[in-house]
C-alpha cells in the first residue's frame, strides 16, 4: 500500500490519489485542483489549521507541530 508523500495519509483506493491516479505519490488532500502537488506553505498552513481544530493548540504551538510531522515525510525531508 502506498503512503501519501506530503501527508503520510495511506492511499487505499483510487480515489484516494490526486485525480485518482494511482501512480501518484500524493493524496488527493495534498492536490490542487489542477492536480499539481501543494506546496510546502500550503501544507503547513492547511496542516496548522487542522492541528488548531482538532487538538485546542494555540497557533504558534500548531505551527510548530505541523513543521515537526511536515519534517518526518519524504515530500519535505530536503526542506527546513
Ligand atoms: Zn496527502
Amino acid at each position: 500500500m502506498k503512503v501519501c508523500i506530503a501527508c503520510g495519509m495511506p492511499m487505499k483506493e483510487t480515489s484516494d490519489f490526486a485525480m485518482g491516479d494511482a501512480e501518484k505519490d500524493y493524496c488527493v488532500y495534498c492536490a490542487r485542483p489542477d492536480g499539481t502537488m501543494q506546496s510546502y506553505e500550503e501544507k503547513l498552513d492547511s496542516m496548522t489549521n487542522f492541528i488548531i481544530r482538532t487538538q485546542g493548540l494555540d497557533e504558534k504551538a500548531a505551527n510548530a507541530t505541523a513543521r515537526d510531522m511536515l519534517s518526518r515525510l519524504p515530500a519535505w525531508k530536503a526542506i527546513d
